[in-house]
């Protein structure tokens, strides 16, 4: 089978290459030409672990190659997944032109029966409304359908995601289509759970919703715990040793981020809010996002007696560790808040580099841990990269000025900064040893 991956961007190239992995022939098509130059040359055009060896290896094998030619890439291939963009408009609801731009190209060219596989997340009922648009847009009647197959890798982690997923979920009313998306996943070894196409759409965003508001939850316990002087982390330890609620994502901190959680929970209370519903529980983990890190910075200024004047070093760019994506990262509201209170500012962050916006801003990135700490009256723990937890922090303490230490992400243990001479305040933590 040969298949078609449109959009090369991090769930592209991921799924191209897992693609490639099951051994099947697979095209990765992008509008952006720059994309494309770059990965004929092997380069994968952002930051993710393992991407850059695999790509190279089935380049060079011919299971994979790249183009720029949608009309010539549409024809030859059976399958085609769309993994294009969709970011938010204004009013919270997803914009869908990348994905009708995509659809209008494989209307024009088809001209026999294509699978198409929508890997991007989209509104309820946008595959369904999909097929009538593709039919609408085709120059002959060629048959084709339109199955929900939405994805859940982690950036950061991408291709183990991909390669290991806990589920495929497929979103199809076809027996036919389910039956090709079968063989296509078959070396793949995850549960496959075959649905209804919104089902499946409302998997993803439910999904999203769900382990946003365990975040939230945590975060907002933090605050409480900062107040009664217990630690977040050891009640999330107690609590995910009850396998009903799971060890993962109860970890407090400044506020989630990254190009699909934000996106996502405002997209699914658009949907609500369309047909007349309130999700009430989500429109609370959304304020207290929007909350969290400014709670936490007002909290540390007052500790600090006052941001204005004073140098802090914001340690961290990018909205997790393992990727230089910056889309909703809470660090860059961090920034923000720290330029609003007159702060001097210098970032630290191992691959990713400061977003245009804040380019012309007070904010000096600097290429070394060195060059951000000397002088330094702050540090602010924004994005927990292994580069924080292992580095040398005596000697950091020794190049600031005044060694104030704020851990956004309870990276750090308290007792060993208190040992390098930190004054060390985390999230949801007692002050006093
Ligand atoms: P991205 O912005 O990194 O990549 C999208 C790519 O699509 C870009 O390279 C863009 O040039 C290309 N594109 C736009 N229009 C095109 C067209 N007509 N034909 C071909 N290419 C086109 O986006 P992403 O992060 O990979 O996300 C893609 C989708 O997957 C989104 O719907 C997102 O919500 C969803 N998703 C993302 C993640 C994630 O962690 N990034 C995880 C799960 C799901």
């Amino acid at each position: 089978m040969n298949i078609l991956v449109m959009g090369m961007g991090y769930v592209g190239i991921t799924t191209a290459l897992m693609l490639a992995e099951s051994g099947w022939t697979v095209t990765g098509y992008d509008v952006d030409e720059r994309k494309i130059s770059s990965l004929k040359q092997g380069v994968v055009p952002f930051f993710e672990p393992g991407l850059d060896a695999l790509l190279s290896q089935h380049l060079n094998s011919g299971q994979l190659h790249v183009t720029s030619s949608v009309k010539s890439a549409i024809k030859q291939n059976q399958v085609i997944f769309l993994c294009v963009g969709t970011p938010s408009l204004d009013d919270g609801s997803p914009d869908l032109k990348y994905i009708h731009s995509a659809a209008e190209s494989i209307a024009r060219y088809m001209q026999e029966y294509k699978l198409i596989v929508v890997k991007s997340t989209v509104p309820i009922g946008t595959n369904g409304r999909l097929t009538e648009w593709i039919a609408s847009h085709q120059i002959s009647a060629v048959p084709f359908d339109v199955v929900s197959n939405p994805e859940f890798l982690r950036e950061g982690s991408a291709l183990y995601d991909s390669l290991h997923p806990d589920r495929i979920v497929i979103g199809t009313d076809h027996k036919c289509a389910a039956r090709q998306m079968r063989t296509i996943y078959n070396a793949i070894n995850a549960p496959i759970l075959i649905t209804e196409p919104k089902t499946a759409e409302m998997i993803k965003y439910a999904s999203n919703a769900f382990l946003a508001t365990k975040i939230s939850y945590m975060n907002e316990l933090a605050r409480l715990c900062d107040t009664l002087q217990i630690h977040i982390d050891d009640v999330a330890k107690g609590m995910g040793m009850d396998h009903r609620i799971g060890a993962h994502f109860l970890k407090a901190g400044i506020g989630y981020g990254g190009s699909c959680f934000p996106k996502d929970i405002n997209a699914l209370l658009n949907t609500a809010s369309g047909h007349q519903h309130r999700l009430t529980i989500l429109e609370q983990v959304v304020q207290v996002n929007n909350t969290q890190h400014a709670f936490y910075l007002d909290k540390w200024e007052e500790i600090v007696g006052g941001f204005r004047n004073k140098n802090v070093a914001v340690f961290g760019l990018s909205f997790k560790p393992d990727t230089d994506d910056l889309r909703e990262s809470p660090s860059l509201s961090m920034i923000s808040s720290l330029i609003s209170k007159r702060a001097s500012v210098k970032v630290h962050d191992p691959v990713a580099k400061l977003p245009a916006q804040l380019s012309s801003s007070p904010v000096e990135q600097c290429d070394s841990i060195d060059e951000a700490v000397t002088g330094a009256d702050a540090i602010i723990l924004c994005t927990d990269w292994n580069h924080y937890k292992y580095a040398d922090w005596s000697r950091i303490h020794s190049l600031m000025k005044h060694p104030f230490l704020f851990d956004g992400k309870n990276a750090l243990n308290r007792r060993e900064m208190e040992v390098a001479g930190f004054h060390y305040f985390g999230i949801g933590q007692p002050y006093e040893t």
